[in-house]
């Protein structure tokens, strides 16, 4: 496969708080994994906390950690992170690209960044390669009714990858990463944004809709019960989505709706329960790289993209799936 020899900078996330530590994201080492895969340079990383990850990123080869100084400006906030990684990217003018995770502040960053830099940015990029030199970008678009592929033609790319589009793989040899500390002179946009308040959701205790491994959907067909797809999920160490219609019906939060008015996943399992499959869903679940559905129509058009599929009564099929499960140790 060819690689290019320039450096690659990507913008990390964490998890945590300054109290209890912070955790390095799956999405951020799906990330370094892939710029590894797009370089033989450098892997240099932001880190947007105090304390960065310097040992976990040292396991995905990184060679530069920048720390931007965050004093009173938030990391939520898109224009706060494209500044910083913005004066990241001055430190070495021969990045061939600068790559973040495609979720609801990446893909603001991203814009943000590629406006700063003057080049451009692909967001939603479920994979990239190198061909001749230059970075090739693929992402489903028009409700997931074309697949596409970009070059940005200008310019240091900016590349959003949606998370687990790609597996995270630890180099064989850690690297010993330099830490670096940057002084941002963040501009009157960056500033412009004050986040005053910051709660944390109860939530499920499962890992979240758009960074999940799997995803078991339900829809109408599970009539109301989720506690089905919620055991299975749990099993399968994954997360709960769900269809417009469960959560019109009120079945479920909202903001467990896949689909063109709600979130795109693109897990290395989707399980849909009594999903028929209509195009708004599916624009969001068809980045996953195995789909499963079980449903009780056979011309359910949900068998047309899934890659194994059951005809049959959501009732009668996951608890036979969940005592097949548990005899291989699930
Ligand atoms: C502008 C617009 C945006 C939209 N955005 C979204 C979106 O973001 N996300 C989204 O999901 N939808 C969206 N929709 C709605 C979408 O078109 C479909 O109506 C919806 O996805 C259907 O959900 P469903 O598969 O749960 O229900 P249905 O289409 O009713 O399918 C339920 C399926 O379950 C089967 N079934 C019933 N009982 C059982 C059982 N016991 N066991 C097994 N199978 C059973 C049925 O035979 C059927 O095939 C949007 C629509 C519009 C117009």
């Amino acid at each position: 496969m060819e690689k290019l020899d320039a450096p690659i900078l990507v913008v990390t996330d964490h998890t945590g708080n300054l109290g209890d530590g912070f955790v390095l994201t799956s999405p951020s080492k799906q990330l370094l994994t892939l710029a590894g895969q797009l370089t033989n340079g450098r892997i240099d990383a932001i880190a947007l906390n105090p304390q960065p990850q310097v040992e976990e990123l040292a396991k995905y080869g990184v060679s530069r950690v920048f720390t931007p100084d965050l004093t009173r400006m938030s990391p939520r906030v898109g224009a706060v992170v494209a500044e910083a990684a913005y004066v990241a990217a001055q430190h070495d003018d021969t990045y061939a690209a600068i790559l973040v995770v495609s979720n609801y502040r990446g893909r603001e960053v991203a814009a943000g960044l590629a406006v700063r830099l003057g080049s451009g940015a692909v967001v939603d990029v479920t994979a990239c390669r190198v061909i001749d030199g230059e970075i090739e970008a693929k992402k489903s678009v028009l409700a997931g009714s074309w697949t596409t592929v970009f070059t940005v033609t200008r310019g240091t790319p900016v590349i959003a990858l949606r998370p687990s589009s790609v597996d995270a793989v630890e180099v064989d040899e850690p690297s010993k990463p330099e830490v670096i500390a940057m002084d941002v002179d963040y501009s009157a946009a960056a500033r412009g944004v004050e986040v005053v308040a910051s709660t944390e959701q109860s939530g499920s205790g499962r890992v979240a809709l758009t960074e999940a491994p799997v995803v078991v959907c339900g829809g109408r067909g599970v009539d109301g019960d989720f506690t089905a797809a919620e055991e299975l999920a749990d099993r399968l160490g994954g997360a709960v989505g769900s269809t417009r219609v469960a959560a019109d019906e009120g079945w479920i939060d909202r903001s467990t709706q896949i689909g063109q008015t709600g979130v795109s996943v693109a897990p290395n399992l989707y399980v849909g329960l009594g999903v028929s499959g209509a195009i708004h869903h599916v624009c969001g679940i068809q980045a996953s790289r195995h789909i499963v559905a079980v449903c009780d129509d056979p011309d359910a058009p949900i068998f047309d993209i899934a890659d194994f599929g059951v005809v049959g009564d959501v009732n009668e099929v996951i608890p036979q799936a969940l005592e097949a499960l548990a005899e291989k140790g699930f």
